[in-house]
């Protein structure tokens, strides 16, 4: 079962931290809150490191698909 991370927008700072160690799964969206657009952009291992351990305000998840 594929893991997917997602974002918590409420909780969201708009560091940009998670967008610039994981562009290839994370992005801004229209109001500035980072959002998953392509869970397969990188490995689990890597999400979890550079993005959800990273985010200063931890609101990065997982979500089960
Ligand atoms: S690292 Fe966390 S607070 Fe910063 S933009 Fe990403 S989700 Fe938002």
């Amino acid at each position: 079962m594929a893991k997917t991370p997602w974002v918590d927008k409420e909780e969201c700072i708009s560091c940009e931290l998670c967008v610039t160690n994981c562009p290839d799964v994370f992005r801004m969206d229209e109001d500035n809150k980072a959002e998953c657009f392509n869970p397969e952009g990188s490995s689990e291992d890597d999400i979890q490191a550079s993005a959800i351990d990273a985010c200063p305000v931890s609101c990065i998840h997982w979500k089960d698909e």
